[in-house]
């Protein structure tokens, strides 16, 4: 555990000056640490690890959703059962008011796309780690006052923040769009931070002058952020987007001065596996593992996320020795598979490689999602400009658009050595539900 006032001195220093030793001797230290106090303090954690190894962490067995929270009332160590969270969340969607403290922790639920329900907590302390952690690492614009409104679902009250150097106000994504509009434009705001898919629909508003603000920079999280929607939006805003990188179970990375992801290393051991969890080298895709450092109320050891992430081979040059994470390809779920033309086998591909066939066919398409519902079918719906319905040779335009399309799916998939997949094509209005994440890229099947 951390001292709060000597955590905010380390937190700039840290990030600067270690080494990749230091940073691994950091590490060690913590997991140790950390295992320690859970095998002490968590009635699941006292048994989970009998016969293992406990010296040797890669060896300790993953932890993941379904098994936390079929066990989440043994394992935290704050002696909170899963009914009585539950129901506190369940009673704050009801009222709306999620200020609300229970016995002094910070409880949420997630939903998740499969429908099961996450639930996540953390103590007072934790939650001023994370913001210290923040608040002291974010590359914040040169202002007299940051004022960041967060586009979030959920009030967290761990967040709330209104001090001398910086404001933080909360905008609610399911109110309509023109109330967003106008509660942003009264706000005022110098930094948003939203998913990618709500900056791109503010980007709209603002290039039809409806969206008065001029933000110096724009924080994207919760779900990927294609370069497509990166470049349109900073564009439109003149101004750049960073990315964060938190999930429920831990805050993972933050960007730095230059605008590059880096892993909190020091508040975070993350490991990127593959299918047979060996590690992966730089500059491939893999698995994200994290062992949280911070919430020791509800041990994180070894947590196995579904996200698929590639961590550069490359340092920074802002200097910093922490990993810097090149790119976030979304939930491993979502991963394309094709089926291997020579042994039948089935080999990932990277739902980046669809998004560009899609993208790059045409400049009339305005929204996509593809669906992956076998290895050998994708279902793609599109969204074209209206401008294509006042055409002449529409049916022409529209068949040169498909085209493309299959022109460019096959070259992935035959690069990937893989049986080219049937391609049905929709034509549809595709409009985002704020209350979950976008995927533009889905797989159906196992
Ligand atoms: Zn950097």
């Amino acid at each position: 555990m951390y001292n709060p006032l000597r955590f905010s001195w380390k937190i700039k220093r840290r990030f600067l000056k270690w080494n990749t030793a230091d940073i691994e001797k950091h590490q060690r230290k913590q997991i140790s640490k950390l295992i320690k106090s859970s095998l002490k303090k968590s009635k699941f954690y006292s048994t989970f690890y009998n016969g293992y190894d406990l010296a040797d962490h890669a060896g300790l067995p993953f932890m993941n959703k379904q098994l936390f929270m079929d066990n989440f009332t043994d394992l935290n160590t704050k002696g909170l059962t899963i009914e009585e969270c539950i129901k506190h969340c369940l009673d704050k969607e009801k009222t709306r008011d999620f200020s609300q403290y229970h016995r002094g922790f910070l409880v949420g639920m997630s939903t998740g796309t499969s429908g099961n329900r996450g639930i996540e907590f953390v103590t007072k302390y934790e939650a001023l780690l994370m913001q210290i952690l923040v608040f002291y690492r974010f590359p914040f614009p040169k202002a007299k006052k940051i004022h960041l409104a967060f586009i979030l679902r959920v009030f967290s009250p761990g967040f709330g923040h209104e001090g001398r150097k910086i404001k933080v106000s909360y905008v609610n994504p399911l109110d309509t769009i023109p109330a967003i509009v106008n509660n942003l434009n009264s706000l005022n705001p110098n930094i948003i931070s939203g998913p990618p898919s709500v900056l791109q629909v503010l980007a709209k508003e603002k290039q039809n002058g409806k969206l008065s603000i001029e933000p110096l920079l724009l924080v994207s999280y919760g779900e990927v952020l294609d370069a497509d929607v990166k470049e349109e939006v900073e564009k439109i805003f003149e101004c750049s987007i960073v990315e964060t990188y938190k999930s429920s179970e831990s805050f993972i990375a933050l960007p730095c001065k230059s605008g590059n992801l880096h892993i909190n290393e020091d508040t975070v051991f993350v490991e990127v596996l593959d299918k047979e969890n060996k590690p992966v080298e730089p500059g491939k895709p893999g698995y994200v593992v994290v062992t949280d450092f911070i919430k020791y109320g509800s041990p994180i050891i070894r947590y196995r996320l579904n996200d698929l992430i590639t961590v550069s081979p490359d340092f920074c040059p802002c200097g910093s020795k922490f990993r810097v994470i090149e790119q976030i390809h979304g939930r491993a779920d979502d991963v394309i598979y094709g089926k291997s033309i020579s042994t039948e086998e089935y080999q990932f591909i990277l739902p980046d490689f669809v998004r560009r066939s899609i993208v790059s066919s045409s400049d009339y398409i305005e929204e996509y999602r593809s669906i992956q519902n076998t290895p050998i079918s994708l279902t793609i719906s599109l969204q074209l400009n209206k401008e294509i319905e006042k055409m002449l040779k529409k049916e022409e335009v529209v068949a040169n658009i498909e085209n493309s399309i299959r022109e460019n799916i096959s070259t992935v998939f035959q690069k990937h050595e893989s049986q080219v997949p049937e391609l049905n094509f929709k034509y549809e209005q595709i409009v985002h539900d704020f209350d979950k994440k976008l995927r533009r890229i889905q797989r159906n099947f196992k």
